[in-house]
């Protein structure tokens, strides 16, 4: 039997939904093999050898692990986030990087809001005192939140997800927003309907004047460990921290210091340096931490749309035609 040359070799290497793998499937040879799945290693390595696109994501990608993929032309991210694969490794070996901007952009801002209101109005913790039977009587000030209507949001990474915590926010709560990114916004032009509610800031003077700082930013070597002990020091007495990015942007230690020995009165963290969040973690029982299970983009909708549009990618990429959302290496 001679082999059809237009049905590709593809590693499937995170569980993709059964529309999307059938669609793989129709027009290229599939192996599906996840590396975190002890048992599922060695047929992942396997088929390293002869995979020309691999379509996953939340594994490091890395020189060594190219160096067993001799025949790979294209990655499909199933993420936005590209930081677990060494660019300069891809780049090097002309391979294509492909990522799903866009559809998660609104579900992700839902999630960073939810831990605004989380945070701030101490839902979870008062959620508990009912579950737990110890709503006895009217609660008195020592269970009272802090309102998030009207506060100063600051907002370090000014992207898609950043602007749209930006509208919910200065739109929805009259909450005036600061905003930092290397290069200034024209909102006139760009970003109309905040025109006069967003204000570009340095870092440092964010960090002094916001009561709540949202971190959206990409991981990168220029953001690994951004927020200190310096720059939690900077940050207003009583304010919130959010994490709605990735964990390694923020020094754990420097933010249990601050929680602990600071004056920053909660934190609300959607992502760790180590995930899952270890069972010895500090965070994970801390009393002022919210801490989620990386799920800015769990739901049922905006899932789907990420698995339909990193097929689109990977599909397109080996059909030798240009993906909708090609990772473009030169804004890392
Ligand atoms: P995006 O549209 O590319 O926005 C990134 C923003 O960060 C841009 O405003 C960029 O502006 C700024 N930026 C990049 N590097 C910077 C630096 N060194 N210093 C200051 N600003 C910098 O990305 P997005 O779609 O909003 O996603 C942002 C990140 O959210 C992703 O990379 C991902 O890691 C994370 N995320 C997390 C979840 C979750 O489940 N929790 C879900 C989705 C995304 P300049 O280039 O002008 O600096």
């Amino acid at each position: 039997m001679t082999s059809n040359p237009s049905r590709k070799k593809v590693l499937v290497f995170r569980e993709l939904p059964p529309d999307q793998l059938a669609r793989l499937q129709a027009q290229h040879e599939v192996t599906v093999a996840d590396p975190r799945v002890p048992e599922q290693l060695a047929a992942f390595h396997a088929a390293l050898g002869t995979a020309e696109g691999m379509i996953g994501s939340s594994y490091p990608i890395d020189y060594a692990l190219l160096t067993q993929a001799p025949r790979l032309k294209v990655i499909s991210s199933v993420s936005v986030g590209v930081d677990n694969y060494t660019l300069p490794a891809l780049a090097a070996r002309g391979i294509m990087l492909c990522h799903t901007p866009g559809v998660l952009t609104e579900t992700t801002a839902d999630t960073i809001f939810s831990l605004i209101m989380a945070t701030s109005r101490r839902l979870v913790e008062l959620a508990n005192h009912v579950r737990e039977g110890r709503w006895t009587r009217n609660i008195g000030e020592e269970l009272f939140g802090w309102d998030v209507h009207g506060k100063t949001l600051g907002i370090l990474g000014f992207g898609r997800i950043g602007q749209a915590v930006a509208r919910r926010a200065a739109l929805g709560f009259g909450m005036p927003v600061l905003y930092y990114r290397r290069s200034p916004l024209d909102v006139a032009r760009e970003l109309p309907e905040l025109l006069g509610k967003v204000t570009h800031t340095p870092l440092d003077e964010l960090l002094a004047r916001a009561d709540i700082v949202a971190v959206v930013l990409p991981l990168s070597d220029e953001t690994r460990g951004l927020m200190g002990v310096r720059e939690f020091g900077l940050m207003k007495p009583g304010a919130i921290f959010i994490n709605g990015a990735r964990g390694a942007i923020v020094q754990e230690s420097a933010l249990l210091h601050a929680l602990d020995h600071g004056t920053l009165r909660a934190a609300g963290l959607d992502v760790f340096a180590r995930e899952p969040l270890p069972l010895d973690s500090p965070l994970r029982i801390h009393p002022k931490v919210t801490a989620l299970p990386h799920i800015g983009s769990a739901t049922f909708e905006t899932r789907h749309a990420m698995a339909v549009l990193a097929t689109s990618n990977l599909l397109s990429a080996l059909a030798g035609k240009r993906p909708p959302a090609v990772f473009d290496f030169s804004t890392a």
